[in-house]
């Protein structure tokens, strides 16, 4: 049995990072979905324990904005704020590791994309609709995204796609059929569940258990208003949206 623990959207926020290791425990491995800094207010810590610890590590759209400044123009005003004061925080080295990684990946006959396999980092999966597109785009029976900070689950099973509830706690078996899963958010979930999300995937069983663990949001909000970043990034953790 390889339990394998999947992260995604992690954001700069070290608390949730931090109460996710702890709920979680050991891992044969871990797998990164991107969107390591961005929003938070602790980049560089969680870029240092991300590299330090994972064994696949892609890259996000708030990732490609700390090295690509061009894109934040399609950034909302508070994330602009955000990625231009992330950039500013994070070495030219750290920089160049975020550039040197990939946003799609296939290993062991699974597909991990940041946003989804169709467009690795801008695309948001949030409809079937959406889902279509993505099942078109991976070859194999399960693909991993984040992106959207929102746990989520669509089959395609013979062409008939539907979006399946999240139910924490409870293994989902991936017999059968394709699936896309994504994990929800470690460091800004938007599910109007403010506990830090992941995911454990063991590849052996063919399941996956989503989880969510309380972490300390004051303690975030208060680094993130001593950075000077914006209040609703701050107050947005206590809503999870
Ligand atoms: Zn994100």
């Amino acid at each position: 049995m390889t339990r394998t623990l999947i992260l995604s959207d992690i954001h700069g926020n070290k608390d949730a990072l931090d109460a996710v290791i702890a709920d979680a425990g050991s891992a044969d491995r871990i797998w990164c979905l991107g969107d390591i800094v961005g929003y938070g207010p602790e980049p560089a810590a969680c870029l240092a324990w991300v590299r330090e610890h994972c064994e696949i590590i892609l890259s996000g759209n708030h990732d490609y904005a700390a090295f690509e400044p061009s894109v934040v123009r399609d950034f909302n005003p508070n994330a602009a704020r955000a990625a231009e004061w992330t950039r500013a925080e994070l070495s030219m080295e750290e920089i160049a590791y975020l550039r040197s990684l990939p946003s799609l990946v296939a290993v062991e006959g699974v597909t991990l994309a940041h946003a989804s396999p169709a467009d690795p980092i801008w695309t948001y999966i949030l409809s079937v609709v959406d889902a279509r597109d993505a099942f078109g785009a991976f070859d194999g029976a399960l693909c991993f995204v984040g992106h959207t900070h929102v746990a989520a689950c669509y089959t395609d099973a013979d062409a008939m796609i539907s979006r399946v509830p999240v139910v924490n706690d409870e293994p989902l078996s991936l017999a059968g059929e394709r699936f896309i899963i994504n994990p929800g958010s470690v460091g800004q979930p938007r599910d109007r569940d403010p506990r830090a999300a992941y995911l454990w995937y063991d590849a052996d069983a063919r399941t996956v258990v989503w989880k969510r663990v309380t972490y300390d949001i004051a303690a975030a909000q208060l680094k993130i208003f001593a950075a000077g970043l914006p209040d609703r990034l701050a107050n947005r953790l206590s809503l999870g949206q």
